[in-house]
């Protein structure tokens, strides 16, 4: 379970910024990082909410760490009010999309079935979709993680050609394990808890991607990660990066976080 770091070319520390921040602070912290993310640390995405996603890309533009954005409509026009298409997130700079977040699902109903198709227009606009799974805890309570876990991933992949761009790489396609009893909460899961949904997650990459794709696919752990819990998640050779919602506001926290993963060679 421990023991050997990840793979150094899985690796993404990715901070959701939620609906926090204005643009002087974001782009006040994109210089920061900027000024004091070493060349080689492991890579990083920042998504940012909507409005910032222009002013982000264009502080980020030429350095190594990427632009996501939180959200993604299925279809790519239309009557959709409030809603923002893959062309959009492309055209303002983006190169990854959140697809199925707990807080999209829980705050907006989403079904598997409409992630797949979020899934599915992060690939026709050459978005990376960064695909969110994770049990309530209730469901890790009734002993359902596992059916849980296989069912949001099924789902996402079962749309058209999701399966086979997800196994191409290009563009790319990451996982995050984020149990929704630890977002937001405090509550970490342990290295081992971690671990052994991602060993889960990784054998049903396997099966739907082919072994060889799978291991390709970066899987990320998210939920309450901290500079004073990511060394010790960051040890198992499971967990290729990190999801961080509340300690990424916070440059100094974000790149005590990112730091947990060492140089990108090592
Ligand atoms: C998240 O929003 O994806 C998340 C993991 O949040 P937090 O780190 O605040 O738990």
């Amino acid at each position: 379970m421990t023991g050997a770091p990840s793979a150094p070319e899985r690796r993404l520390v990715a901070a959701n910024w939620k609906m926090h921040l204005l643009r002087a602070e974001a782009i006040a912290f994109c210089r920061g990082l900027g000024e004091l993310l070493p060349k080689d640390a492991a890579p990083a995405a920042i998504f940012p909410g909507f409005p910032l996603l222009p002013a982000v890309a264009a502080e980020l533009a030429g350095s190594f760490v990427a632009v996501g954005a939180q959200d993604i409509h299925p279809d790519d026009q239309g009557a959709h009010t409030g809603d923002v298409s893959g062309p959009q997130i492309a055209d303002a700079g983006a190169t990854w999309v959140l697809c199925g977040h707990s807080e999209r699902r829980r705050d907006h109903a989403e079904s598997d079935e409409r992630v797949g198709r979020k899934v599915a227009a992060a690939f026709r606009n050459r978005l990376s979709p960064l695909l969110c799974v994770g049990e309530t805890r209730e469901e890790r309570r009734a002993g359902h993680t596992f059916e849980v876990l296989a069912r949001q991933l099924e789902g996402a992949l079962a749309q058209g050609a999701n399966r086979s761009l997800a196994a191409s790489g290009a563009p790319r396609f990451a996982l995050a394990y984020e149990p929704v009893w630890a977002i937001g909460t405090g509550e970490v899961a342990t290295p081992e808890t971690a671990s052994e949904a991602h060993v889960f997650l990784r054998d049903e990459l396997s099966r739907q991607l082919g072994a060889a794709a799978a291991g390709t696919v970066p899987l990320l752990y998210g939920g309450s990660v901290a500079p004073e819990n990511a060394p010790a998640l960051a040890v198992s050779r499971e967990v290729d990066g990190f999801l961080v919602g509340g300690a990424s506001l916070d440059l100094g926290r974000f790149l005590s976080i990112i730091s947990a993963f060492g140089r990108a060679t090592t």
